[in-house]
C-alpha cells in the first residue's frame, strides 16, 4: 500500500517512534471482529459455534476478534438471524464510552450502516429508546434493514439533517452518539479507496463538517446527559481539534476524563485513540457531559394507540402468531400495522422511515405478516416455530426461498436455526410456503 507523503508526515507527528511499526503493520491484513446481539443471542454458546475462532476484544463487553475462516460469515445463518453484527473490533469502543444503561433514550446521529446502533440496541436490551438517524437516504435503508435483522423493537430509524432533528428533539436524549463521517485513516487496510481520497484539504473539510454536526448534536442532549464523539481516523485536526473547538463554543458541556483499559491517551483527557499497534484498525472516541444550559422544549410523547375499525380483527390475526401481543403499542395507518416504541416523541417532519416494529399489512380482510414481525421477538413468543439445526439442509433451502418440509400445525410459523429466528413461512399439510424476503435470499 502506498501512502501519501503528507499523510506519513502527519502520522509521524502522532505516532513518533512507532511510525515504523505502524507502516509495517499496514502491509498485513486488517483485524476482523463481531459484536454479539444480546436481543437474540448470548456470547456463549454463539461464539463457540462459529466457523472461525472468536476471541474477546478489549473494546466492548460483547466484542470479539475473528481469526481463521471468516469468508462467507456475512451469509452465515446466525448472521442472517441477527445473532451478531460483523464489526471492526476498535469500532465498538465508542459505545463502551457511551455507557448505555437499560431505560436510556439514545440518539445515534450518524448511524448507517448500523454497527454501533446494533451495540446500543443490545445494551438497551428491549428497554428505553434507540433513535438511529442517517442523513443519506440509501444508507438509511441499509440501516433499516440491519435494524430489522437485529430485531430492534424500541427504536426509530430516520433520515434527517442533524440540525433539524436535534432542534426538534431538543434535550430529549440521555445519550447521544456522533460517529462522524471522517477521512477514514483507520480504514486504510480495510478500504484502500480511502487512501486515494485522503488529502490535507479533505481532512480540513471533514473537521469543519464534524464540528457542525457536533454543534447540532448538542441540542439533543438533556442536561445531565452524555455526548460521545467518535471517528475512525487518527488526525488531530478531526479529533482533538474538533473536541477543543466544540468545548470552547459550549460552556454548558464539560470533558469527562476517560480511563478505559484499551487504546492510548489522546491529546484531550476525555478522548482515547486506538491504533493498529493497540489491536484495532483505528478509532478515536471522546466523552462529554452536559452540565447545564437551556434546551428547547422537549417534544411530548405520542399517544401510541390509534383507534381503527380494524383493530379487533387485526388483534385476532396477531394472536394466532404471537402468544402475547403488546396491544397498547398497536398502531394502524393506511392498513399497515405497527407496534410503536413505548417512548416515542412526536416525529413530524423528521424523515422517520420506521418506528417500532412493522407487523404487517391488512389486505383483503386478512393480515399479511411482515418479515420484521418474526425478527422482533424470541422463539418462545410465537405460536409456531420450526427450529432446525445448522446441519439441516432445510436451513439453506429456506434461505434460498424454497418450500421446505414442516412439522408444525398449519398457520404462520417462525423458522429458526439453533433457536435463532431467520424468518417465517406458512405451514400447510406438512409443507412450509416460504416468506423469506426476496432481497435477502441466497442466490
Ligand atoms: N455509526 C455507523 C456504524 O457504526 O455503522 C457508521 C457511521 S459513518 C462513520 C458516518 C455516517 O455519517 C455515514 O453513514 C454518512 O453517510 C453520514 N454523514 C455524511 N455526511 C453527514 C452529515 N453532513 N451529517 C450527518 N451525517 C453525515
Amino acid at each position: 500500500m502506498t501512502l501519501p507523503q503528507d499523510y506519513i508526515a502527519e502520522i509521524q507527528e502522532i505516532f513518533g517512534a512507532e511510525t515504523e511499526r505502524y507502516l509495517q503493520l499496514m502491509a498485513q491484513p486488517p483485524y476482523k471482529g463481531l459484536s454479539v446481539n444480546r436481543l437474540k443471542a448470548q456470547p456463549e454458546p454463539l461464539t463457540a459455534h462459529l466457523p472461525c475462532a472468536a476471541e474477546k476484544s478489549p473494546f466492548y463487553r460483547d466484542g470479539y476478534y475473528l481469526t481463521g475462516d471468516t469468508d462467507g460469515l456475512g451469509k452465515h445463518p446466525y448472521h442472517q438471524a441477527g445473532a451478531f453484527y460483523i464489526q471492526e473490533p476498535s469500532a465498538s469502543s465508542a459505545v463502551t464510552l457511551l455507557d448505555v444503561q437499560e431505560g436510556d433514550k439514545v440518539l445515534d446521529l450518524c448511524a448507517a450502516p448500523g454497527g454501533k446502533s446494533a451495540q446500543i440496541a443490545s445494551c438497551l436490551h428491549g428497554t428505553g429508546l434507540l433513535w438511529s438517524n442517517e442523513v443519506v437516504k440509501n444508507r438509511a435503508r441499509i440501516l433499516l434493514s440491519n435494524f430489522e435483522r437485529m430485531g430492534v423493537r424500541e427504536g426509530v430509524v430516520s433520515s434527517c439533517y442533524p440540525e433539524v432533528l436535534c432542534e426538534k428533539l431538543g434535550g430529549f436524549f440521555d445519550k447521544v452518539l456522533v460517529d462522524a463521517p471522517c477521512s477514514g485513516e483507520g480504514m486504510f487496510r480495510k478500504n484502500p479507496e480511502a487512501v486515494t481520497e485522503w488529502s490535507r484539504e479533505h481532512v480540513k473539510a471533514c473537521a469543519e463538517r464534524q464540528l457542525s454536526i457536533l454543534h447540532s448534536a448538542a441540542h439533543a442532549v438533556k442536561v445531565g446527559g452524555t455526548l460521545v464523539y467518535s471517528t475512525c481516523t487518527f488526525s488531530r485536526e478531526e479529533n482533538e481539534g474538533v473536541i477543543q473547538a466544540f468545548l470552547s463554543a459550549h460552556p454548558d458541556f464539560e470533558a469527562v476524563t476517560v480511563r478505559e483499559n484499551f487504546g492510548r491517551p489522546s491529546g484531550v483527557p476525555c478522548g482515547v485513540r486506538i491504533t493498529p499497534m493497540d489491536g484495532g484498525e483505528g478509532h478515536f472516541a471522546a466523552k462529554l457531559y452536559r452540565r447545564d444550559g437551556s434546551v428547547s422544549a422537549s417534544p411530548a410523547l405520542r399517544r401510541t394507540v390509534k383507534p381503527d375499525p380494524k383493530t379487533a380483527e387485526v388483534l385476532r390475526a396477531l394472536s394466532d402468531i404471537l402468544t402475547d401481543i403488546p396491544q397498547e403499542r398497536l398502531y394502524i395507518m393506511n392498513d399497515k400495522v405497527f407496534f410503536l416504541p413505548a417512548l416515542y416523541p412526536d416525529n413530524t417532519g423528521l424523515g422517520v422511515m420506521r418506528a417500532g416494529v412493522f407487523a404487517g399489512e391488512w389486505k383483503k380482510n386478512r393480515l399479511e405478516p411482515a418479515h420484521a414481525l418474526f425478527m422482533a421477538f424470541l422463539p418462545s413468543q410465537y405460536r409456531r416455530v420450526l427450529n432446525l439445526s445448522l446441519s439441516d439442509v432445510r436451513v439453506t433451502d429456506f434461505l434460498q426461498g424454497l418450500e421446505i418440509d414442516c412439522d408444525t400445525v398449519n398457520g404462520y410459523a417462525a423458522v429458526a436455526v439453533d433457536g435463532y429466528i431467520l424468518g417465517f413461512g406458512k405451514c400447510s399439510g406438512g409443507r412450509l410456503k416460504n416468506k423469506y424476503p426476496k432481497g435477502l435470499r441466497y442466490v
